[in-house]
C-alpha cells in the first residue's frame, strides 16, 4: 500500500543530498554547514567524564538545571537579558527541534505563518504539519533585506507567527535594531508570536553586533528565540539547542517538546554545562575566528571570476557566478560537484518563487587547507569556462 503522504512535494533535504553526493564523488564539501576541524579536546573530555560520573538517566524534561543556569548567565552576559532558567529556557534536540516544537505549539489549522524567503528548509514543512499555512515574503538579492511594507501587507488577522532568521541562513544578511523596531511596531496589538532563529548569533562581522529579539523589550515579551550549541561549540553532531521565551509561551512549547523528544542526552547536557562554567566567555571569539575564514575564502575566489557577496553573518558566503555560467543554480551546483569537485548549495531551492539570480552558498567553517583547495578547484573550473567561451 502506498501511504498517503502529508508532504508529497518534500524530498530529502538539499543539505543531506549534497553531502551524500560530495562523499560519493570525493568532492570538497563546502555545501552543508559543519566544521571539518576538531572540537576543543576539553569538551570531549567533559563528555567522557560526565558519562563516567553517571549522568546517564533521563534529564528533567525542560533541561538539566546546571545547563539552564549556564544559559541564563550567558543571556545576561551577552544580551543583558534576565531569563528565568526554570520557567523561560528549554533545552532541545538542536535548534531544529526547538523550531519544530514551537511551530506545533503555536500554529494550527486556519493560521498563517510569515516566513522570509530564502527560508531555511525546515520551516515550511513544520508549518504545514501543524495544519497552518506559510505566507512567503521574499528577501531580494543582493542585499536580502526585508521589505517591511510587504511584511505589513502579508499580515492578516490569521497571522499567528512570524519566523525571523538573523544572521540569515542562507542569505547571510542580518536584521538591524531598526528592523526589530519596525517589526515590533507592525505586530503591536496583534495576537502574533515571533519565532526568532538566531543560531548564528555569534557569527556577525565587520564590528557589527547581533540584534537579538531578546534584547528588544517589546519583542522579548512575544518571542521564542532559538539557539544552538552545535554552532557555538563547532560540533553540529551534539544536537543540543535551546529556546528562550516568556513563561506562558515556554509552557506551550514544553507541551510539545515533552512528547516530541522528552529530554535531551543527559551526559551531553552536563558536559556543556561544565564547559560553559569553565569558559564563561564562550562564543566571544567567534566573530574574529570566522571573519578571517570569510575573508580568506573571498580573497581566494575573487581573482578567479567568482563575485563574492560579502557575508554580514552566519558561516556561509554567497557567490555570484553569472560571469561564468548562464545555468540555473541547481544545475550549476551539480555540475560543480562533477567537474570542479566542489559541493555547494543552490539558493533558489529556499524560495517559493525564486527571483532571477545566480547564487551559490559556500560554507567557510572549514580548515584553511580545505578553503584553499576548494577555491583552487573553483578557480581552475572558472578558468576552463573562460577558455571554452
Ligand atoms: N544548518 C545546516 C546548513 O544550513 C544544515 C543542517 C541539516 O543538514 N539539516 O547547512
Amino acid at each position: 500500500m502506498t501511504p498517503r503522504s502529508k508532504l508529497p512535494d518534500v524530498g530529502t533535504t538539499v543539505f543531506a543530498v549534497v553531502s551524500r553526493r560530495a562523499a560519493e564523488t570525493g568532492a570538497i564539501n563546502l555545501g552543508q554547514g559543519f566544521p571539518d576541524y576538531p572540537i576543543d579536546a576539553r569538551l570531549a573530555e567533559l563528555v567522557h567524564q560526565a558519562m563516567r560520573a553517571g549522568h546517564n538517566q533521563y534529564a528533567p524534561m525542560p533541561g538539566l538545571p546546571a545547563l539552564l543556569e549556564q544559559i541564563a548567565a550567558k543571556l545576561q552576559r551577552v544580551y543583558g537579558v534576565q531569563a528565568d532558567p526554570v520557567r523561560e529556557i528549554t533545552v532541545t534536540l538542536g535548534a531544529t527541534e526547538a523550531i519544530y516544537s514551537a511551530i506545533q505549539a503555536l500554529a494550527g489549522a486556519g493560521d498563517e505563518v510569515i516566513v522570509f524567503d530564502p527560508a531555511y528548509d525546515s520551516y515550511d514543512p513544520g508549518v504545514r504539519l501543524a495544519g497552518a499555512r506559510c505566507v512567503h515574503v521574499p528577501l531580494l538579492p543582493p542585499a536580502f533585506r526585508p521589505d517591511w511594507e510587504r511584511v505589513s501587507a502579508a499580515l492578516s488577522p490569521r497571522t499567528r507567527l512570524v519566523i525571523t532568521n538573523s544572521p540569515h541562513n542562507p542569505a547571510c544578511s542580518c536584521l538591524s535594531a531598526a528592523d526589530l523596531d519596525t517589526l515590533a511596531e507592525l505586530l503591536r496589538g496583534r495576537e502574533c508570536t515571533v519565532l526568532a532563529d538566531e543560531v548564528y548569533e555569534h557569527m556577525v562581522f565587520d564590528g557589527a553586533h547581533h540584534a537579538s529579539v531578546l534584547a528588544h523589550p517589546e519583542l522579548r515579551s512575544r518571542s521564542v528565540a532559538v539557539y544552538s550549541f552545535g554552532k557555538t561549540l563547532h560540533a553540529t553532531g551534539l544536537r543540543v539547542g535551546y529556546a528562550v521565551a516568556p513563561a506562558a509561551l515556554t509552557d506551550e512549547l514544553r507541551k510539545v517538546h515533552q512528547f516530541n523528544t522528552f529530554t535531551i542526552t543527559t551526559f551531553v547536557q552536563q558536559a556543556i554545562a561544565d564547559y560553559l562554567r569553565e569558559h564563561p566567555a564562550c562564543g566571544a571569539d567567534l566573530p574574529a575566528f570566522f571573519q578571517v575564514k570569510r575573508d580568506r575564502l573571498a580573497s581566494l575566489l575573487e581573482p578567479g571570476g567568482w563575485r563574492v557577496l560579502r557575508s554580514a553573518g552566519s558561516y556561509f558566503q554567497l557567490v555570484d557566478y553569472s560571469a561564468l555560467s548562464a545555468r540555473p543554480d541547481v544545475e550549476l551546483a551539480n555540475q560543480l560537484i562533477e567537474e570542479a569537485g566542489v559541493a555547494s548549495i543552490p539558493l533558489s531551492v529556499f524560495y517559493r518563487d525564486p527571483p532571477p539570480m545566480q547564487l551559490l552558498r559556500l560554507c567557510f567553517a572549514k580548515r584553511d587547507e580545505t578553503l584553499v583547495e576548494g577555491a583552487r578547484r573553483l578557480t581552475a573550473w572558472a578558468a576552463r569556462q573562460r577558455t571554452m567561451a
